[in-house]
């Protein structure tokens, strides 16, 4: 597995930057020339057509743009909804001929980059510092070689990667659905509620002008915290975790005016997509599979009967039409997300029939599917309840 830790380099002096500068210059412009030239349905480029790029960069930058430019060339025609080829304003992918990483031998500093420039024949020495977060990478991890080169206005970052075996997936264990919501930023099916002090979060960066200090340190405190709740999940006696896929995030409870509506549900499906990408790695981490699912109706579907009705869910509490069962939404939710996993995976004997049969009933599946057929047939495919569409 790989992780990716970015070190600012704003203890390099005005001349070095300089250097950085003219270099970024000339790669941006080598990459883009390239592109030109692979977007006549090419997929690579010839030594002559790479040297036939009129800078003072070497040949062997050349080429690391020319490679550069033919990843940015093949994700670009995978994707889907492409518009024009866009211009490569981005980080610089250097590979071990450019830049190595040496440990700091004084005390000011943790560790010197040595990278190559237009200076050819001659490295540039700038000096980083590492944090407390990434300590443990540089100790417990395999720097792998190279780097990555990023500029944010006039600021510039080392971006590193770092390599470590992934553990083996654990076969012992429970499976738990886990359900990410507004009030609380995790319920689990296991009956635990983390992260009570999101929407609190969330409401104190509404608060702030957009772009201002208070905005973005606003920003941070929230991304602090997604951390710190994605790591209580029971990663130790779990070797499966399901989650819904991002695609179809829940939205707001409260009528809202359009606008704060807009901001929060960008806000939030930016927290989801945070939450799950750390959670992600972190069963990674811990060997713990990790499942996403498609929601479809996990709030509205009771997880006793399987009756799906848009009136059970009522903001915070479920209480379902049909057999009367009533708890917390989320928790309910994150029961359907527990039992889509279990019904799609091929039965194994003994386990995960058991998990199943515990906590459902068996008439559950067939009234779901029921349910959800006459609902397609009514053309009342996305009911709407408080003015809020359903997942
Ligand atoms: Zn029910």
């Amino acid at each position: 597995m790989l992780r990716s830790l970015k070190f600012n380099l704003k203890f390099a002096n005005k001349r070095k930057i300089q250097l950085l500068q003219e270099l970024e210059l000339e790669y941006k412009k080598a990459v883009n020339y390239y592109l030109k030239l692979l977007s006549n349905n090419r997929y690579f480029l010839s030594q002559e057509e790479i040297k036939s790029f009129n800078s003072p960069l070497s040949y062997a930058f050349k080429q690391c743009a020319e490679r550069q430019a033919v990843k940015i060339w093949k994700s670009w025609r995978k994707c889907k909804k492409r518009g024009k080829l866009p211009e490569f304003d981005g980080t610089l992918i250097l590979d071990q001929r450019f830049i190595t990483i040496e440990r700091s031998k004084t005390l000011t500093f943790d560790y010197w980059m040595r990278v190559s420039t237009l200076n050819k024949g001659k490295r540039t020495l700038i000096p980083f510092r590492s944090y407390n977060y990434a300590n443990k990478y540089f100790t417990e991890w395999k720097l792998v070689n190279g780097g990555r080169i990023k500029r944010d206005g006039n600021n510039w970052f080392l971006l590193l990667t770092f390599e470590k075996e992934t553990p083996k997936k654990k076969k012992e264990g429970k499976i738990i659905g886990v359900d990410i919501g507004i009030k609380k930023l995790i319920t689990t099916s296991e009956k635990e509620f983390l992260g009570k002090d999101i929407e609190r979060l969330m409401n104190k960066i509404q608060k702030k002008q957009q772009g201002s200090k208070a905005f973005k340190r606003a920003l941070k405190e929230r991304d602090y915290y997604i951390n710190k709740i994605a790591k209580q999940l029971p990663y130790n006696d779990t070797k499966v975790i399901v989650m819904e896929n991002i695609k179809n995030i829940k939205k707001n409870t409260k009528k809202e005016k359009k606008l704060r509506k807009e901001f929060r549900s960008k806000f939030q499906r930016w927290t989801y997509a945070k939450l799950l990408s750390r959670i992600k790695q972190l069963c990674e981490l811990n060997g713990v599979h990790f499942h996403t699912i498609n929601p479809a109706y996990t709030s509205q579907t009771c997880s006793k009967c399987g009756s799906v009705h848009r009136l059970n869910r009522c903001g915070e509490m479920f209480s379902c039409r049909n057999c009367g069962y009533t708890e917390d939404a989320d928790f309910v939710a994150s029961e359907n997300i527990l039992k889509a996993y279990l019904a799609q995976e091929p039965m194994v004997p003994g386990r995960v029939k058991a998990q199943m049969s515990n906590h459902f009933s068996k008439g559950y599946n067939q009234c779901r599917e029921e349910m959800l057929r006459r609902i397609e047939e009514s053309g009342d495919t996305h009911p709407v309840m408080d003015g809020r569409s359903i997942r």
